[in-house]
């Protein structure tokens, strides 16, 4: 008998429900994605076979958030629900104050709006979409202070998401503390590639925040798969927890944005939580006006719940084992397939590196979102574009040109399965075969605000 010595790790769960989905020829996916504009956003999802557009509000929640769900108090003052998620958020975040809000980029607004004044300078570790949009429509003005290693797709730094201290002390000294309000840091870095922060440079950064007295506000939409990095990566924190990890995360930035639909296991939620009971207080009076009131900010009592349930099912190092585990999955067969894909592997998804795949386009002729409807096509799998039409116009109008061309292969929590992943990387590589036959696109519709949700495309000839 032969000796087994693999030992392969497997979900912590097992299925209860499942969703049908709608098979589809590839004649039915040529008409579809032309009626779509090239723009796999304006896909109906019913055509979509395997969705990867994003891992937002794509979970799948457990029976325990089902059950959660039933026990929602849908009081519009003081629902109970409200405060089981405030005690969850003070218990595993260590936050003091909450605000909740319908979802992330509704705490962005809010926050934005007490704390930049216009013309202050708002650095972040690489912008994310909505969080720069609120940022400017709030006066402010983005810089960028990620490390350089983030912008460069074949870089294999095991922090691609750390602050570069100094450029954000460029920054200081240029226009003076005063100006800057606070440094977003964003935990494992969206656009860069899912990219984690390490502890030692958040250590730093609250050091050097401290002297200049500069608040860091934390976008921790992606805490607890940054800490999973940490536990595997950096030197001290293997035998830690989490939990253990993500509250010292915390614990080292005064405040912050979440997108409960990302690492929380939900389908809608977010919330604003900061330190500083001034900020509260107006934070607390702001929400009424867009979201409304301070004690459910948007959400009904059940989806708090469900979203407290989910704060907690996130750090557990089993759950992220098998979360990270089978993205990393999935990157280590398109690489098997000689796939140019982001490396290292990031937390929520593949982002493929669409120069490398099609470097006969021009960033002009849109590579990333050309191949996202060409992977449409060959399979039904719906993938999403992070270049140039993400990263939109400067408040100026002219394009950003982001060094980054990307197509994110984004893997929703606890959705799909190992052989899910198998058809996904064969898809990208029956379309790498093809790819010197591939013709980009031109933009014929172009939406002011947040581009790539809407704008629409017509092929080359
Ligand atoms: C999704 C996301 C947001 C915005 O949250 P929404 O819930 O989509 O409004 C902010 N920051 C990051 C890093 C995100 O991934």
């Amino acid at each position: 008998m032969k000796t087994i010595k693999k030992r392969s790790w497997a979900e912590p769960y097992k299925m209860k429900m499942v969703e049908l989905l709608k098979m589809t020829t590839e004649k039915q996916r040529l008409k579809a994605i032309k009626d779509a504009g090239y723009n796999t956003f304006l896909l109906p999802s019913a055509d979509v076979y395997i969705d990867l557009l994003t891992d937002s509000g794509t979970n799948s929640m457990s029976d325990r958030q089902w059950s959660a769900f039933m026990t929602g108090d849908e009081a519009y003052a003081g629902s109970k629900s409200y405060y089981i998620l405030e005690e969850t958020i003070q218990k595993y975040y260590g936050y003091k104050y909450v605000v909740p809000t319908h979802q992330g980029r509704a705490a962005e607004n809010i926050l934005s709006q007490i704390l930049i004044k216009k013309g202050d300078i708002v650095p972040g570790n690489m912008y994310f979409t909505t969080t720069r949009l609120h940022q400017e429509l709030a006066g402010g003005i983005f810089a960028d202070v990620i490390i350089d290693e983030a912008h460069d797709p074949l870089s294999e730094h095991p922090f691609k998401g750390n602050v570069d201290i100094a450029k954000l002390d460029k920054l200081v000294k240029k226009h003076g503390a005063k100006k800057i309000p606070y440094v977003c840091v964003a935990t494992n870095v969206n656009m860069a590639g899912g990219q984690p922060v390490s502890m030692e440079n958040l250590k730093e950064l609250r050091a050097y925040t401290k002297k200049h007295g500069i608040r860091i506000i934390h976008d921790m939409t992606r805490v607890a798969e940054n800490a999973f990095f940490i536990q595997q990566r950096e030197k001290g924190y293997a035998k830690k927890t989490i939990a253990q990890i993500v509250k010292e995360i915390c614990s080292y930035t005064d405040g912050a944005t979440m997108s409960a639909k990302k690492d929380a296991l939900v389908n809608i939620g977010g919330f604003m939580a900061i330190n500083d009971w001034d900020v509260f207080e107006e934070a607390r009076n702001l929400v009424v006006v867009y979201e409304g009131l301070h004690t459910y900010g948007g959400l009904a009592g059940r989806d708090m719940e469900a979203v407290a349930v989910g704060i907690v099912e996130s750090l557990n190092d089993d759950h992220q084992k098998a979360r990270v585990g089978q993205v990393e999955y999935l990157g280590h067969k398109m690489m098997e397939y000689n796939i140019p894909i982001v490396k290292p592997i990031g937390g929520h998804g593949i982002f493929v590196d669409a120069k490398a795949f099609l470097p006969h386009l021009t960033q002009d002729q849109f590579p990333a979102q050309t191949l996202a409807a060409e992977l449409y096509v060959d399979s039904g799998v719906r993938t999403m574009e992070r270049g140039i039409v993400s990263a939109g116009r400067k408040p100026n109008g002219e394009n950003y040109y982001p060094k980054l061309e990307l197509v994110r292969f984004t893997i929703p929590r606890r959705v799909y399965t190992q052989a899910h992943m198998d058809v996904i990387a064969e898809s990208a590589a029956a379309v790498y075969e093809r790819r010197k036959s591939i013709k980009g696109l031109k933009m014929v519709y172009e939406p002011k605000y947040l581009r790539f949700f809407q704008a629409r495309f017509e092929k080359l000839k």
